[in-house]
This record gives structure tokens, C-alpha cells and sequence, in this order.
């Protein structure tokens, strides 16, 4: 992915997939995501950088973005819709 170009992060709120959104977020990428479980302890310096984060996945997201990312645990939430998407 090229700066500008825009991610959504399914599980955004989890530890590991928050740090990785405000890295691809400091990168120059477009980022937003959303959690079945927001906030978290990990999101304010999230929304602090602007990034949008939305409660509860909708198969509607991934249209606003160029790329998705699913955290583990949003796979498991996510995972038959995501398959859908990656094939
Ligand atoms: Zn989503």
C-alpha cells in the first residue's frame, strides 16, 4: 500500500491491531476499523490521531477501503465474511 491509499482494520481495538493501525496511520495510509468491543485501553491515541473507529463490523466497511486487516480475534468474529472478501 502507497500513503494515502485508505486500510480498514477489523479488531482495531486490540492490543496488537491498534498499534499496527497508528503505525500504518504514521506511514501516510488512511486509516480506519472497527471493534465489537470499543473503546478499549488502546484506542484513545488511536482517535487522539483521527482514526475512525466504528462498533461492531458491517459487511458495508471493506467498500470504503482500498485493503482490510483482521486482527486474530476479528477474524474469529469475521472470519467467514473476510474469506469471502481475500479469495
Ligand atoms: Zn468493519
Amino acid at each position: 500500500m502507497r500513503p494515502g491509499e485508505r486500510i480498514h482494520v477489523i479488531g482495531i481495538a486490540g492490543s496488537g491491531a491498534a498499534g499496527v493501525a497508528l503505525l500504518m496511520h504514521h506511514a501516510g495510509l488512511l486509516v480506519d476499523g472497527c471493534d465489537a468491543d470499543t473503546p478499549s485501553p488502546y484506542t484513545p491515541p488511536l482517535e487522539a490521531a483521527g482514526i475512525t473507529i466504528l462498533s461492531g463490523h458491517d459487511p458495508a466497511h471493506p467498500a470504503m477501503a482500498g485493503a482490510m486487516v483482521a486482527a486474530l480475534d476479528g477474524y474469529a468474529q469475521y472470519g467467514r465474511f473476510a474469506d469471502g472478501l481475500l479469495r
